[in-house]
C-alpha cells in the first residue's frame, strides 16, 4: 500500500471490504473513481450516505423500509391474513417480482445457527409472535433458504405457532437444496410457493 498516496491507500482499502472485491479490483475501481469528473465521484459517494442514513427496518415486518410502517406493510391491498417469513430483506425482494403473492411478510434477519452462536433471541422470532397475537394472520408460510439452517428454523417456528392455532405452510422444494431464494427464478419461486405444505 505504500505505493498510494495516502487517501487513494484509505480508497482502496474501503473498498476492498465491500464482498467480493479483493485488492486489485479495489485499486481498478478507486482509479476509475479518481478518472471520473468530480460530480460523478461527489454523487457516489453522497448516493451512499443518503441510502446508508434513510434506510431503516419497518417496526412491523422488518423489511427495509424509507417509511415506517414500510409501503407493504401500509398499503390497503394485501392479504393481511398471510404473513411469509423470510431470512434478509433480499428475499422479499425476489417474492415481489413474482407479482403472485399479494400477503404481508416478516423478516427474520438470519436463520438459527448453533455453528455460529446465532439462536432464536437473535433473529425476529419474538416479533413474528407478537404480530401473530393479534389474531388476524390465518398461514404463515415459512419460506426460510432450503439450507440446513434454515430448515431448522423452518421446524424451529413451526412447533412455535402450532399451538397458536395458525396454519403453518412451507415453500416446496423447487429451490434447489442448499439455494438460495434470492437466486431463484421467478417462474421456480412461484411453483415453490403454489407448491407449499402443511408442517
Ligand atoms: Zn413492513
Amino acid at each position: 500500500m505504500d505505493y498510494f498516496v495516502a487517501p487513494v491507500a484509505k480508497l482502496i482499502a474501503e473498498l476492498s471490504r465491500l464482498p467480493g472485491i479483493g485488492n486489485k479490483t479495489a485499486q481498478r475501481l478507486a482509479f476509475h473513481i479518481l478518472d471520473t469528473p468530480r460530480e460523478r465521484a461527489e454523487s457516489l459517494a453522497r448516493a451512499i450516505i443518503n441510502a446508508r442514513n434513510s434506510i431503516k427496518y419497518c417496526s412491523v415486518c422488518y423489511n427495509m423500509t424509507d417509511v415506517d410502517p414500510c409501503r407493504i406493510c401500509s398499503s390497503g391491498k394485501r392479504e393481511t391474513s398471510i404473513i411469509c417469513v423470510v431470512e434478509d430483506p433480499r428475499d422479499v425482494i425476489a417474492m415481489e417480482k413474482t407479482r403472485e403473492y399479494k400477503g404481508l411478510y416478516h423478516v427474520l434477519h438470519g436463520v438459527i445457527s448453533p455453528m455460529e452462536d446465532i439462536g432464536p433471541e437473535e433473529i425476529r422470532i419474538k416479533e413474528l409472535l407478537e404480530r401473530l397475537r393479534e389474531g388476524e394472520v390465518q398461514e404463515v408460510i415459512i419460506a426460510t433458504n432450503p439450507t440446513i439452517e434454515g430448515e431448522a428454523t423452518a421446524m424451529y417456528i413451526s412447533r412455535l405457532l402450532k399451538p397458536l392455532g395458525v396454519r403453518v405452510t412451507r415453500i416446496a422444494h423447487g429451490i434447489p437444496v442448499g439455494g438460495d431464494l434470492e437466486y431463484a427464478d421467478e417462474v421456480t419461486l412461484v411453483k415453490a410457493l403454489e407448491g407449499r405444505r402443511e408442517i
